[in-house]
């Protein structure tokens, strides 16, 4: 029983959830048994997967209680600051997409499809030779008939080495629970796929629940990966039912941008100084090197040769600028070492520590005048907040998947851009298409600082995108991409690599 619980959030005021005209029935479509909906959403099944949303502090309760139900608020409590940057502009458009929209949601899909990397991954804590890619597929309709399909790609890896979500736990929960709620909200709206503000109430349906019953303290929903990934399919089918871009929409159409490359982990000085060597014939302007604990000046020593090499050799042409990132993987023990890096002339030291510990990196911070970025550690913009106030970080790396979407990352970038704050924009080994959408965010800097935006063609050996963004070498000499010219939030993600690829599929039709 539902009746009398309440979900009370600052985003979307408070609700009565026995109140909500929502459907009796979410289809099943060979998932489970059709079921209520706040039943969905306050008694899932099963939920397989590991997801920071998943914190139980009692087992669950056999039956759903009527205890009151709070949703707690994964984004910000933060007011942001009224100014005209871009950045804010650009999240005003964002939240306003679809409003007017009268698309009609005919059919949700998941899919998963796996894709191969060029090489190997390697980092401080992990390998990555794989790349499986959950995707979100919107089968909509026009006012004039017309087919219009939104999709969206979600950043998990196939492990959890950098977040507590990985691609089958984003299945699960696109599976089991968010897809059945925006079917379940079409459906009550006579079909129609709800705008990007609309989506707050199924966010606070399906996200966040914390469920308080004689004791027992359930924390359920979506992590911010698997929602991102369904944020970015409605944003997707709304533009192209609109006929734009999200470049457009941000008011960035036409930017170029230059990408940084990133290097992992290298077996030997000699692959890494190839592997450098290469990224800068092809004119990347910066270059990332993973780190860890004992791994760490050696290979910077080598790349302090290697520039040096490289100037002799061809004087006059640029260098890329060098930035580390740790991962997380260094002890609170390692400040003073990792303020010797100073030497290195680097870009920013970036999560050196774990996402937790903010004093070592406030420490750190403190004491060398290379910036601190954090990565890991930024979740939400509250995360962002608290984190520069710490004095933990002067810079932030924007990751809309981490973030929980696009608009939450408009957020971090506008509130950052009214604070004087250096942000760039992160990857995750996303498909060309994700990778699309991330450019055009990296565009609304006011003081750009190249992003991991290389080209998905860099590190997948068959990317999904169908059509690459326009790349160029500027008179510099420097590498540059431009935004997607195209409509969507990237280019459409190619069909017949997708069957040739795919593992698995679930469709969710939406029954009026
Ligand atoms: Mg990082």
């Amino acid at each position: 029983m539902v009746a009398g619980c309440v979900v009370d959030s600052p985003r979307v005021g408070t609700l009565d959830i026995a109140s909500l005209e929502l459907p009796c029935l979410v289809p099943g479509a060979g998932l489970e048994p059709a079921r209520p909906l706040g039943q969905w959403i306050l008694n899932p099944p099963r939920l397989p997967f590991r997801h920071p949303g998943w914190k139980r502090t009692q087992p669950i309760p056999a039956h759903g209680g009527g205890g009151e139900v709070h949703a707690e608020p994964r984004a910000t409590d933060v007011t942001l600051p009224a100014s005209h940057s871009a950045a804010h502009e650009g999240l005003a458009a964002w939240r306003n997409l679809g409003d007017a929209s009268d698309l009609r949601l005919v059919a949700a899909e998941v899919l998963l499809v796996g894709l191969e990397l060029r090489s190997p991954v390697r980092t401080a804590i992990g390998v990555h030779r794989e790349r499986p890619i959950v995707l979100v597929r919107l089968e909509c309709l026009s006012p004039n008939g017309e087919s219009v399909i939104g999709w969206g790609e979600s950043a998990a890896l196939a492990d959890t080495t950098y977040d507590a979500e990985d691609a089958d736990s984003v299945q699960a929960q696109l599976s089991e629970l968010l897809i059945p709620s925006l079917v379940a909200h079409a459906a009550s709206s006579g079909g129609q796929l709800p705008g990007i503000k609309k989506l707050d109430v199924i966010k606070a349906l399906g996200t966040g629940v914390l469920w308080h019953d004689a004791g027992t303290s359930v924390h359920l929903g979506a992590g911010p990966l698997a929602w991102a990934a369904l944020e970015m399919a409605v944003g997707d089918a709304h533009l192209r039912a609109l006929g734009m871009g999200l470049a457009e929409l941000l008011g960035v159409g036409g930017e170029w941008v230059a990408p940084g490359a990133v290097v992992g982990t290298q077996p030997a000085a000699e692959e890494l100084m190839h592997a450098v060597d290469s990224l800068a014939d092809l004119g990347f302007c910066r270059v990332k090197v993973k780190i860890g604990p004992g791994s760490d000046i050696e290979p910077l020593d080598v790349l302090r040769q290697w520039a040096a090499q490289r100037v002799a050799n061809r004087p006059g042409e640029p260098l890329p600028a060098f930035q580390v990132d740790g991962n997380g993987a260094y002890a609170p023990s390692a400040v003073g070492h990792l303020a010797s890096f100073d030497r290195f002339d680097l870009l920013c030291v970036e999560q050196p520590f774990a996402p937790w510990d903010l004093e070592s990196s406030a420490r750190l911070a403190s004491i060398i005048r290379t910036p601190i970025c954090l990565d890991e550690g930024i979740g939400s913009l509250d995360d962002v907040v608290t984190a520069v106030e710490a004095g933990a970080c002067s810079v932030v790396c924007v990751k809309p998947a981490r973030l929980g979407g696009i608009g939450p990352a408009l957020e971090v970038i506008a509130w950052c851009e009214s604070q004087g704050v250096e942000w760039w924009m992160g990857g995750m080994f996303e498909s060309g298409f994700a990778r699309a959408a991330t450019t055009a965010l990296s565009a609304l800097s006011s003081r750009p600082r190249p992003g991991d935006l290389a080209p998905a063609a860099n590190y997948l050996v068959e990317d999904l995108a169908g059509e690459a963004l326009a790349t160029r070498k500027s008179e510099g000499g420097t590498f540059e991409v431009q935004v997607h010219q195209g409509d969507g939030v990237g280019p459409m993600p190619d069909g017949a690599i997708i069957d040739r690829t795919i593992q698995s599929q679930v469709r969710v039709p939406v029954v009026r």
